[in-house]
């Protein structure tokens, strides 16, 4: 590995400003706060938290995270107006991204201004935030699109009067990265560099390690690649090529992206994509037979990294594409012994339901196995009746009756809804034969009418053996409770 790079980078986080802007997304100042903390844990030099001047929410957070003694260092937004940077000193940042448009398309049509004003309205700035004690990263807004040599004077003349840093934005990602090669080094001559730029075209991520090879000291970033339109260049996907590709010490915890990740989109409300490099669900997860059975051989064969480096594990599906070792390494994982003929006969079992478009769950593969092997299925619990009230004015309740052991047992519960009580029913019902514990429970989105197929799955626990379950139906609750009896018959059967 060649370490083309500056030793180490810093990363100047803005999920809590330019993140922010994605269309839909609102953040509270307690969970900004706890995005800030987690952000500074694991080794971001500096956190961009929203424009103070926006509203009230925006300066109490601010405020927030300012007063946390966090180790990162908190900026704010502000534009070229001295009421933003009044704003940014007096609710505690200790450092500013000044933005100022400096192509002729944003100076022109957005400003209705002309080139001279601009400048002076950037020089000026500098000096006002220089004298209420601010650290300054003066950025050109657009700069991809702005002339080269205007650009050059505006930074020169910024940092003469006191800025301690610039910033290069690629504000629609127009970049590519060999003219990020060309035009970031003389520009970083002048002052430590920043390069911020944008997902319109795909690029963000190719630019910025561009931009970091030709002299930027530091990186803008988001967490998951949040950010206006299609986004920033994502923190984990940046860090991860540095450390990986180029042998780079980030000084960034790596392990605790996925947590990060993870905490940022339940805040924001943005999933991620399931194919996202680094954090999607598929990210390392492994379906296809051949890969599968490359990776119990030897885990380099088809991923880059280790899931473990980003703080995640290693999964392997069964499906269509599932070859035996995978069948095989699932089955055995589950304590069932196949000789071959069974294994190929619960392998073509589940490339059946692969073909019908059917994600196989462990409990499939339990039903397949315990069939294929005529190991005795009768089912320890059998639904005699179930009924659910909910409504507007009536605490959502449910009754059940089950027989269990040949045995009818009738209970019934509250619940925060109807699903919840009927579940809440059923474990009661069940609870003389075994304490079995709900530990997650996922509904599938459902696509087309409100007759559509619900796909209910869930995750139980009994005596430390954890098994997950599956309904499918029309009915959220009916499929809730045939997922739920599916599974609990799976832990109370003896197994042979
Ligand atoms: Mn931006």
């Amino acid at each position: 590995m060649i370490a083309l790079f500056v030793k180490s980078p810093r990363f100047l986080d803005t999920t809590l400003r330019d993140g922010e802007q994605t269309p839909g997304v609102s953040l509270k100042p307690d969970d900004k706060l706890n995005i800030a903390t987690l952000l500074s844990d694991i080794g971001v030099s500096v956190i961009e938290v929203g424009s103070a001047v926006a509203s009230d929410g925006e300066r109490e957070s601010l405020r927030l995270i300012s007063d946390a003694g966090l180790k990162a260092e908190i900026c704010t937004f502000v534009r070229g107006v001295q009421l933003d940077i009044d704003y940014a000193a007096e609710y505690g940042a200790e450092s500013i991204h000044l933005v100022i448009p400096v192509s002729d398309l944003h100076i022109e049509k957005k400003l209705q201004k002309d080139r001279e004003y601009v400048m002076k309205m950037a020089w000026d700035s500098v000096e006002y935030a220089k004298d209420r004690g601010l650290i300054v990263e003066l950025s050109g807004e657009d700069a991809s699109r702005a002339d080269q040599a205007y650009l050059y004077d505006l930074y020169a003349g910024g940092v003469e009067r006191g800025a301690d840093r610039i910033c290069f934005c690629d504000t629609v990602g127009v970049m590519t990265p060999e003219r990020a090669g060309e035009i970031i080094p003389p520009l970083a001559t002048l002052a430590p560099l920043s390069i911020h730029c944008h997902n319109d075209l795909g690029l963000g991520l190719a630019t910025t390690l561009s931009a970091l090879k030709s002299g930027a000291s530091s990186a803008h970033v988001t967490v998951n690649g949040l950010g206006e339109r299609a986004g920033n260049t994502p923190l984990e996907e940046l860090v991860m090529s540095l450390e990986v590709l180029y042998g780079v010490k980030t000084g960034i915890k790596t392990e605790e992206l996925y947590h990060l990740s993870t905490l940022v989109s339940r805040l924001t409300r943005v999933p991620l994509p399931t194919n996202k490099a680094i954090v999607g669900e598929m990210a390392f997860t492994h379906e296809s037979g051949i890969h599968a059975h490359g990776i119990l051989r030897d885990t380099a064969t088809y991923e880059p990294i280790m899931p473990e480096m980003v703080g995640r594990r290693r999964r392997i599906l069964l499906g269509k594409h599932s070859g035996s070792a995978s069948v095989e390494a699932a089955l055995s994982e589950m304590g069932y012994r196949t000789e071959q003929r069974q294994l190929q006969e619960i392998v073509s079992r589940v490339k059946q339901l692969g073909d019908e478009g059917k994600r196989v769950t462990d409990s499939d593969l339990h039903a397949i196995a315990e069939a294929v092997l005529d190991i005795s299925c009768t089912p320890v619990i059998r639904m005699k009746q179930f009924t659910t009230v909910s409504g507007n004015s009536v605490m959502p309740t449910a009754s059940v009756t089950l027989t269990v052991n040949g045995e009818d047992i009738t209970q019934a519960s509250t619940g925060t809804g109807p699903v919840d009580a009927v579940i809440m029913a059923l474990r009661k019902a069940v609870q003389d034969v075994g304490d079995i514990t709900l530990e997650e429970y996922h509904v599938d989105a459902i696509y087309g009418g409100t007759d559509a197929l619900v796909d209910v799955t869930v995750k139980l626990r009994k005596d430390g053996e954890l098994i997950t379950s599956r309904g499918a139906r029309t009915d959220i609750i009916m499929a809730s409770v045939e997922a739920m009896i599916s599974g609990m018959n799976r832990l109370l059967r003896k197994k042979r």
